[in-house]
């Protein structure tokens, strides 16, 4: 499998080109595009979350917790006291922190669920229903920012079965065909559970028609196409 750092600059320079090819596409402010770019690398390091010390999981779980903080601190900065909004950051933070993420080294196997497309498919989800519910932003950013988590989380799989096929030597690993998988036999009550969660998150997420019709646009190829070389 690949590593942490072809994992990063895999995401990011994928991820990148897509922020770029959305900055022509679409009226985003460049808050947006920053926060998508991010999101992507991400979803890069998502997939190997499960091995319990590996640096992407301390990293994500730090950023996790200083935004887990945040939010409900901006969300509810209107109604609450300064001394409110404090406490409800840091219980929120040490929640994140502390509980979550020792619930989640708990009942995760490197290599395990998460790495795998249908945890791609949840975790996009995930992220377009928290930007709707949780950020109040519109259906378009919210999507667009469930593909780039999504999709970055894609690249990671993908890049994990093209490091297990030994290229000089031809030579298959037995890895080959671990990565990109759509569930795991061994643990098929947790592949069922995983593909339901899918199935709920998809009644609860936003509508996806401003995003499609972007996708599908002619003129968006138009303009891409128009923009590639100089
Ligand atoms: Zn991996």
């Amino acid at each position: 499998m690949a590593d942490f750092k072809t994992h990063v600059c895999g995401a990011a320079l994928i991820s990148g080109s897509a922020a770029a090819a959305v900055a022509m596409v679409s009226p985003a402010d460049e808050a947006v595009v920053l926060g998508l770019f991010g999101l992507g690398i991400v979803g890069g390091m998502l997939p190997d979350l499960d091995s319990d010390n590996s640096l992407p999981v301390r990293i994500t779980f730090n950023v996790l917790s200083i935004l887990g903080g945040f939010l409900p601190v901006f969300r509810f900065a209107d109604s609450l006291s300064l001394v409110e909004l404090a406490l409800l950051g840091l219980s929120s933070f040490a929640l994140v922190r502390y509980v979550v993420f020792a619930a989640f080294t708990r009942f995760t196997v490197h290599r395990g669920l998460l790495h795998s497309v249908p945890s791609a498919l949840v975790c996009g989800q995930l992220v377009a229903l928290l930007a709707d519910r949780c950020l109040s932003l519109s259906p378009l950013v919210a999507w667009m920012s469930a593909a780039f988590l999504g999709g970055g989380f894609l690249v990671h799989l993908v890049l994990d079965e093209l490091y297990s096929v030994d290229l000089m030597g031809r030579r298959i690993k037995r890895s080959f065909g671990t990565a990109l998988s759509l569930g795991k036999k061994a643990n098929w009550l947790g592949t069922l559970a995983l593909y339901a969660g899918l199935a709920v998150l998809t009644t609860l997420t936003p509508p996806a028609d401003a995003f499609l019709r972007l996708v599908r646009d002619p003129e968006t190829l138009a303009v891409l196409s128009d923009r590639l070389l100089p």
